[in-house]
């Protein structure tokens, strides 16, 4: 999709952690808080270089992620913010977490454009908490989601992870059922499994690592509880309330464009796909030597983004024509299919990737640009 009407997304990396959680495999330090100013600063070098040498459109969404955007002091953060073009009623999440959601902090946000907060809560329970390496307890997580709630944003957003050590069916419940409990209940929950990335001391330790007999339950449960509440799925990890859908997520899920900024951050413009050196370190140095932090780059074939667009879609209620999928019955339960377009059951859901190993990409123009519905 082009033209001056198309959704545009910024994306905004922000490699500083307090401590590193023992599942994590992101691209974040936790010690390089001293890089702050000088990263906020490169940040906005590289928007001024994007804006005048690449005609950065501008922007329909704006994502602070990482890391820890909320560890960011808030004046930096807004500063870098200023420096994005942005259409008017642009969509602008900050991902914070529990111990930074003051109510301070979040007025300087509100003030600064931000509409919507991403709140990184991952459980109430205080053992499955401890298990996570977490370093809030249920009491902040609580406190912080109604300082969130309070604080007048647009949307918001609670994250919640499915599969920590020690975690029982009934503490997962606990935690689902806390959070759409509370006097103002997030909007828009997102609910990961926990997966297991090399490397990671979780990797190292077997013993702690989710069973995914376990996690399919969790799921299901997660479903089950999340639409019974009047949440709608919007992608296998993500439900939403009607008209609190992310857009920044729908241009992802639509294969739609967006410049990356900050180190590790990718980009995505015209079938050319980048991304920026991993370190913030690397990242400030290059840009102060007047140097593009680009560290590589891919273009993909017209097929590759085909079975690309496919294979995002059938990840939403959207689904895929039904003929890029066989009518056989290995795929039986997994997919429904009404009036020719084939969409993933509950159960389909879980074995995504299985599924989407038998999509057949087709002739030419099988998906069409833009069928991700906008936000509402
Ligand atoms: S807070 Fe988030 S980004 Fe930082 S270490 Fe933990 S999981 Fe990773």
């Amino acid at each position: 999709m082009t033209g001056a009407t198309a959704p545009f997304g910024v994306y905004v990396h922000v490699p500083f952690c307090r401590s590193r959680c023992d599942y994590c495999a992101f691209a974040t330090y936790t010690d390089r808080d001293h890089l702050m100013g000088a990263y906020g600063s490169a940040c906005v070098s590289e928007l001024e270089w994007a804006v005048a040498d690449e005609g950065v459109p501008p922007a329909t969404s704006v994502f602070f992620g990482g890391g820890t955007p909320s560890r960011l002091p808030a004046d930096l953060l807004v500063e870098i913010l200023a420096a994005v073009p942005r259409t008017a009623g642009a969509e602008v999440t900050v991902e914070c977490n529990p111990e930074d959601a003051r109510p301070d902090r979040l007025a300087t946000y509100r003030d600064g454009g931000v509409t919507r907060i991403s709140l990184g809560v991952q459980s109430t329970v205080p053992h499955v908490l401890a298990g996570l390496g977490r370093r809030h307890g249920e009491r902040e997580a609580v406190d912080a989601a109604a300082a969130v709630a309070e604080a007048g944003f647009a949307s918001w957003n609670m994250d919640l992870i499915m599969g920590g050590a020690g975690e029982s069916d009934a503490d997962w419940a606990r935690s689902l059922t806390g959070v759409i409990g509370l006097a103002e209940p997030p909007p828009h929950i997102s609910a990961y499994a926990l997966t297991v990335e090399p490397g990671t001391p979780l990797a190292a330790a077997p013993d702690r690592q989710p069973d995914d007999d376990e996690l399919a339950d969790r799921y299901e449960q997660a479903d089950r509880i999340l639409e019974h509440a009047g949440y709608r799925w919007e992608e296998i990890s993500n439900w939403a309330r009607p008209g609190h859908g992310c857009r920044h997520n729908r241009l992802y899920w639509d294969q739609g464009e967006y410049r990356g900024i900050g180190s590790a951050a990718h980009s995505h413009r015209a079938g050319r796909r980048w991304w920026n050196v991993r370190t913030p370190d690397r990242y400030v140095r290059m840009i102060g030597d007047d140097r593009r932090a680009t560290a590589g780059e891919e273009v993909l074939t017209d097929r590759q983004r085909r079975f690309e667009a496919l294979a995002l879609r059938l990840r939403t209620p959207v689904g895929v024509p039904a003929d890029a999928l066989p009518d056989d019955g290995e795929l039986d339960g997994l997919v429904t299919r009404v009036d020719g377009t084939a969409v993933l059951t509950v159960r389909g859901r879980l074995l995504a990737n299985a599924v989407t190993a038998r999509l057949a990409v087709g002739d030419e123009g099988l998906v069409p640009a833009g069928t991700i519905p906008p936000y509402a």
